[in-house]
């Protein structure tokens, strides 16, 4: 076994897992090929590691692909993450990203946790254990992965009260439920319908309409655009983002705290943002929970890289910004030097997707390339791996998910399936 682990030494596994690898060859029993058996399980170990791969789904924010894409390179070094560099004393890790991100929102304060669904899983234990938290009937939703916001309240500890209907709900609705003293009704929560829409005889409450209520709302906005006038875009909000809600135009609509993911349409690490009131963050932030759900250096690095990026109004350091404001003219002359070089495939329209749960049914018009059959297996196989997509018996690779970088990368993959 050692001897068979030793010959499995150029993979790159270390030691340990070529053992495994051997022992799980031998305990197939059959002597023959044991070796090539050995390489098999080492080659499917080390698939099984986190790695970089090229996005060709043309999904700008694939779930399975880690939503938005995300550079990582940093030193092994200290930081300043809970020390006040002016005092000398003890700081807070609220004090970098978390800052720059009240900034960005127009908010009193805020502050980061896991991801979004702490967030909301927080705001409410914080703000409305053994209370009552209005929602309306329209927006109990799931949104994927799990996140089910009548079980998250349940964790909460916050008690839900149900408002309105399914498809109508109006401001009276919530007037009633926020004034009747039963109910104990600590705060209103709007949820933001990310992966699905209501059509036909329906009525929502807007987050200005609620504002007027005699309790706080938290806007639950989930994809995390800061802004709807996008100014780190050069032509302002593209079309397909409409009707999308922003952090910053639903601070100002009277919101008391909003709650967004890190890695949606903000384009960062996984985390969770809580914005908004000072003295609602500042409770959120002294919760036990808060301890439990706080990231570390590497995301608030993470974070503040792109809050600057935002702030210097660089949308074109921010991949997914990149990647979404491409021009197809572009893509379509990469595509057309793909199918040259390759001498693979056909240059094709196709329709990128913004994804993660965001703007169901939105198309970005897109260009890359088409090939018959089904290639999947064979692309995925490849080192880095190519995720492509396919429909009608046809492999379609969508280039502006693909970094321009990488574009060798699928020429020698197209090129290997000749
Ligand atoms: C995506 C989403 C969440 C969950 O956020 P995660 O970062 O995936 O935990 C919660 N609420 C809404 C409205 C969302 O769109």
């Amino acid at each position: 076994m050692d001897a068979l682990a030793r010959s499995l030494a150029d993979t790159g596994l270390p030691h340990p897992l070529r053992v495994d690898a051997a022992r799980a060859a031998i305990a197939e029993g059959d002597p023959e090929d044991v070796e090539a058996r050995a390489r098999r399980h080492a080659h499917t170990a080390a698939r099984a590691m986190l790695q970089s791969v090229v996005n060709a789904t043309g999904v700008l924010l694939h779930t399975n692909l880690g939503r938005a894409p995300l550079a990582v390179a940093a030193d092994a070094a200290f930081t300043n993450l809970e020390l006040d560099l002016s005092s000398g004393r003890r700081g807070s890790r609220h004090a970098h990203a978390a800052a720059l991100l009240a900034r960005l929102c127009d908010a009193e304060d805020a502050i980061v946790v896991n991801n979004g669904a702490s967030a909301v899983l927080l705001v409410l234990a914080a703000l409305a254990t053994g209370r009552g938290a209005a929602v309306s009937r329209g927006e109990l939703v799931e949104i994927g992965g799990g996140f089910r916001v009548p079980e998250v309240m349940e964790q909460s500890g916050a008690k839900l009260v149900e408002v309105g209907t399914t498809n109508r709900t109006r401001r009276a609705d919530f007037a009633s439920a926020v004034e009747n003293p039963a109910n104990d009704t600590a705060l209103a929560l709007k949820v933001h319908q990310s992966n699905y829409r209501i059509v036909g005889f329906t009525e929502h409450v807007t987050v200005a309409e609620m504002s007027s209520l005699n309790v706080p709302v938290v806007a639950d906005i989930g994809s995390g655009l800061l802004d709807a006038a996008c100014p780190w875009l050069g032509d302002g909000p593209p079309a397909w983002l409409a009707g999308e809600p922003a952090a910053r135009q639903t601070l100002a609509d009277g919101a008391a705290l909003v709650t967004f993911s890190g890695d949606k349409l903000f384009g960062g690490p996984q985390a969770g943002i809580i914005a908004g009131r000072a003295d609602l963050v500042s409770q959120c932030a002294r919760h036990p929970l808060a301890r439990a759900l706080r990231p570390g250096s590497l995301v608030l690095n993470a974070l503040q890289q792109v809050a600057l990026a935002y702030l210097r109004r660089d949308g074109q350091s921010i991949e997914f910004w990149r990647m979404a404001s491409l021009a197809t003219a572009g893509l379509e002359s990469r595509a057309q030097a793909v199918v040259a070089e390759s001498g693979v495939g056909e240059v094709a329209p196709m329709a990128s997707v913004p994804g993660g749960g965001t703007l169901p049914g939105t198309e970005i018009d897109s260009c890359g390339v088409v090939l018959d059959g089904d290639h999947t297996a064979a692309l995925r196989a490849g080192t880095p791996p190519i995720i492509a997509r396919v429909s009608d018996g046809r492999t379609w690779l969508d280039l502006r998910t693909v970094a321009p970088d990488d574009d060798q990368t699928v020429i020698a993959a197209l090129k290997a399936l000749g």
